[in-house]
């Protein structure tokens, strides 16, 4: 492979990088992966944890398309929950605490394996661009490596600085150093560029923690994993534990504020509102007395604990000051001080839904570079950047993820068409279409796309198969049975009695039925597999309120064009939220199809628009007509 010229070639080794690489290779491209330290694909730069609401459906999704993060993250996790369980399924999402060690060990194993995948450990100073096309890279020691096409997963290292207080140094997290010419190469390039900001809590030894009087969280007892292969944990699981802030913590922290880098002036990129600092917490939520921590281990050998919730940019010693306010934590002993990150990143609008740069072909970007925060983000969006510039090097049409079959879609959407002002990160409340995207049938949603594309391998595509001809088989027998509402009620099941025949699928879908009310009525349905009972009864209990999800969107695309009065006034639509309020009422859109491309708006946000806007434009006509 050495002397042939790759075909991809994937700059960076963290979860964008990594996906993105292995992506590639399945594809059949011959793919390289230059990253500074081979040691270190795969590391978790801040929480070591994965998944989670709107996350966790992310990770679901590169699982059923074969891609690494899942099973990945099942090998190496040491507590399992499944988030929202007392909601509907579409809500839920899985969650896994990862060991931090396990998971880089096992991510660079899955790497190391993969066949047509080299590794080079080197910093990438250049991009080779000739013709307008990217057509490789030179690194740091002046070599060139050339290559059908790049991928640029750098994450928070392009121009990184790390704040503490007022002390500043470059890096591209800690203990790494940033990429300062690349950036400056591409700011050259004149690619739409911002800055962005993001924080991590201190790291505290565990033994200085007091345990004793903490909440204890454990895992769910049956775990649910993101992979659909995976059947058992592989390591020992452990709880997490609970503990608050207080008032004399936020005392602590608003006496200081004026030192904290991101409230005194020292950071000028916008930082993930949805991932506050416990400066944010203390300013925006000034009338919260308390706030929740999560003591998260870092791994089953691992001295230090993850406390989840109060990244911060304040001075060592104030960090520690408030940190001996919070009990269990009077004693904690902070191994490393937690800190912001300020990075460069290229406003999305400049790529296709493929990921390559518009003015630039031949070059991908995915990952934080994009916009985005978190490794699942990362992660999706390179598996798409690397399945696309394989597709490009092999000369096949890019492959377009839509809205209404993915999370991975709804993102890409959101980034490419509205851009971000703040870190992205994946909520269900972002797609339209979430009923149907939910985690428990991503693979009946992508695998069978994967497989078209050469994307999946051979293992997957034969259990994908078995486990959808087991479900068409149960599904006949369901709907092979069927009962009259006369003959249901002799059960004790209370049915409209309008004659009409239903099927054991139908009943289904009803929350007053369950398998063991079937079985009583058909005893030969107790012999169905339980995991296809389960899937039937999710998919018959969503399809009305798919149908009626459908007919809404329908009915939203419709109204596209219906226009905005310019002086709406956006604080008397009810139930906006305050962010949304003032982006509205600082863009003044002027239709509901503008509104739609507001970043950070929501399928349900939009309707509430519409409801507001139709019945002026009901009342402006009312008037007319009198
Ligand atoms: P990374 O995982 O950062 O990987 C980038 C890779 O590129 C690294 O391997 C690096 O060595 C390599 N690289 C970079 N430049 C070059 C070059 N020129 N040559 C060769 N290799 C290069 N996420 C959240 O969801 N919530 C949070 O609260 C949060 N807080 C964070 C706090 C901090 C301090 C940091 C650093 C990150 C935080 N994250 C958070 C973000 C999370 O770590 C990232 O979203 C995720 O790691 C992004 O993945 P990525 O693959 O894009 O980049």
């Amino acid at each position: 492979m050495k002397h042939q010229v790759p075909d991809v070639i994937v700059i960076g080794g963290g979860h964008a990088g990594s996906d993105a690489a292995h992506a590639a290779a399945r594809m059949g491209a011959r793919t390289v992966l230059v990253t500074h330290r081979l040691d270190r694909i795969g590391e978790m730069s801040c929480n070591p944890a994965i998944g989670g609401v709107g996350k966790g459906h992310l990770v679901r999704e590169i699982d059923a398309l074969d891609g690494l993060m899942g099973r990945v993250a099942d090998r190496s996790g040491i507590q399992f929950r499944l988030l929202n369980r007392r909601k509907g399924p579409a809500v839920q999402g899985p969650r896994t605490q990862s060991d931090r060690n396990a998971y880089k060990a096992v991510m660079q194993d899955e790497i190391a394996r993969m066949p047509g995948l080299e590794r080079i450990e080197a910093g990438v100073a250049d991009l080779i661009v000739e013709n307008g096309a990217a057509v490789g890279v030179e690194l740091e020691d002046g070599q060139r490596l050339l290559g059908r096409t790049v991928i640029l997963t750098t994450g928070t290292f392009l121009r990184g600085v790390i704040h503490i207080g007022r002390q500043t140094e470059k890096g591209g997290r800690m203990g790494d150093p940033a990429a300062a010419r690349l950036a400056d190469r591409m700011r050259d390039m004149a690619l739409p560029m911002g800055r962005l900001k993001t924080g991590t809590p201190p790291r505290l030894h565990r033994s200085s923690i007091d345990f004793s009087q903490l909440e204890e969280q454990p895992g769910d007892a049956e775990p649910t994993f993101f992979s659909y292969h995976t059947t058992v944990a592989s390591l020992a699981q452990v709880p997490c534990h609970i503990t608050h802030t207080n008032a004399r913590t936020h005392d602590i922290v608003r006496e200081n504020l004026d030192q904290s880098a991101m409230y005194g002036g020292g950071i000028e990129g916008a930082g993930p509102r949805y991932c506050p600092s416990l400066e944010d917490k203390v300013v925006r939520f000034s009338d919260k007395t308390s706030h929740q921590i999560f003591l998260e281990p870092e791994g089953l050998e691992s001295p230090l604990i993850y406390p989840n919730g109060i990244s911060t940019s304040l001075p060592v010693d104030i960090q520690r000051a408030w940190l001996q306010t919070i009990p269990g934590l009077e004693r904690a002993q902070i191994v490393r001080p937690g800190y912001a990150i300020e990075y460069d990143y290229v406003d999305p609008r400049a790529l296709t839904s493929a990921l390559m740069v518009r003015d630039l072909p031949g070059l991908f970007l995915a990952g934080q570079i994009n916009g985005t925060t978190g490794y699942e983000e990362a992660a999706a969006q390179g598996l798409v950047a690397g399945l696309n510039a394989a597709r490009l090097a092999l000369g096949a049409e890019p492959v377009r993820f839509s809205r209404t079959q993915s999370y991975i879609g709804v993102m890409i959407d959101d980034l490419t068409s509205r851009g971000v002002s703040e870190p992205y990160r994946m909520f269900t409340s972002r797609s339209e279409y979430r009923l149907m995207l939910r985690a428990d049938n991503a693979d009946q949603r992508l695998t069978p796309m994967g497989i078209e594309l050469g994307l999946v391998g051979q293992r997957r595509q034969n259990a994908f198969e078995a486990k959808m001809s087991s479900l068409q088989g149960s599904i006949g027998v369901l709907d092979a049975c069927s009962v009259t509402p006369s003959q249901a009620k002799a059960h004790g099941l209370a049915l409209n009695q309008d004659g009409v025949r239903r099927t054991a699928r139908q009943l289904l879908a009803r929350s007053d039925v369950t398998r063991e009310t079937l079985v009583a009525l058909w005893p030969e349905l107790a012999s169905l597999p339980t995991a296809d009972v389960e899937q039937i009864e999710r998919d018959a209990h969503y399809a009305d309120y798919i149908t009626r999800q459908a007919a809404e969107v329908a009915d939203l695309q419709r109204e596209e064009a219906r226009p905005l009065p310019a002086d709406l006034c956006y604080r008397r639509v009810s139930g906006l939220s305050a962010e949304l309020r003032q982006k509205l009422a600082d863009r003044r859109p002027a239709t509901i199809g503008d509104a739609r491309r507001v970043e950070g708006m929501t399928p349900a946000a939009l309707a509430l628009l519409l409801v507001m806007v139709r019945r002026l434009d009901a009342g402006r006509d009312d008037r007319r007509s009198a």
